[in-house]
């Protein structure tokens, strides 16, 4: 029997939100595209401004991050002070340098199991990081490099194990 209202100890599904929602659905689209499962999306007082995804495979952008394809979406912005960014994983060093120069305050991120990213660096320049531990985008991440271990280790900047 479970109790809806207790947290669980272990990873299970996120308490819905219409904007990780859009990051999670951006990363599922890109995986469905052939490309790499990341997605993240920019919101203002829980209004999505524009999701995107890892465009690594799809546009030979390697640059293209989920959060970097999600903050080129969204557009110029006159201040960041007011949004949130969510992205299905952990940001990697260059997806937080540009949190840290566009001084968005707040990050969601699904998970952090299957890659760590760098949230020491964006906790010391005050930004505050929420991790959901969310089952589904541990699963598909998990999955996505097994599949693809080469994939995956070009954009994290690894050398391919073996
Ligand atoms: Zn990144």
């Amino acid at each position: 029997m479970t109790h809806p209202n207790e947290p669980s100890a272990s990873a299970g599904a996120a308490p819905f939100d219409p904007a990780f929602e859009a990051a999670y659905q951006a990363a599922q689209k890109s995986l469905n595209e052939g490309g790499i499962p990341i997605g993240a999306a920019l919101a203002r007082d829980g209004v999505v401004i524009a999701s995107g995804h890892n465009e690594r495979v799809q546009s030979g952008d390697p640059i293209a991050h989920g959060e970097m394809s999600a903050l080129r979406a969204a557009g110029r912005q006159k201040s960041y002070r007011d949004t949130t960014l969510y992205t299905t994983l952990a940001p990697c060093a260059m997806c937080t340098g540009t949190i840290i120069q566009f001084k968005i305050p707040r990050v969601v991120v699904g998970e952090a199991r299957t890659f760590d990213g760098e949230f020491d660096l964006l906790r010391s320049r005050g930004v505050e990081v929420v991790v959901l531990d969310d089952q589904r985008c541990v699963e598909m991440m998990r999955t996505f490099q097994e599949d693809n271990p080469d994939l995956w280790a070009e954009d994290i900047a690894e050398e391919p194990a073996g």
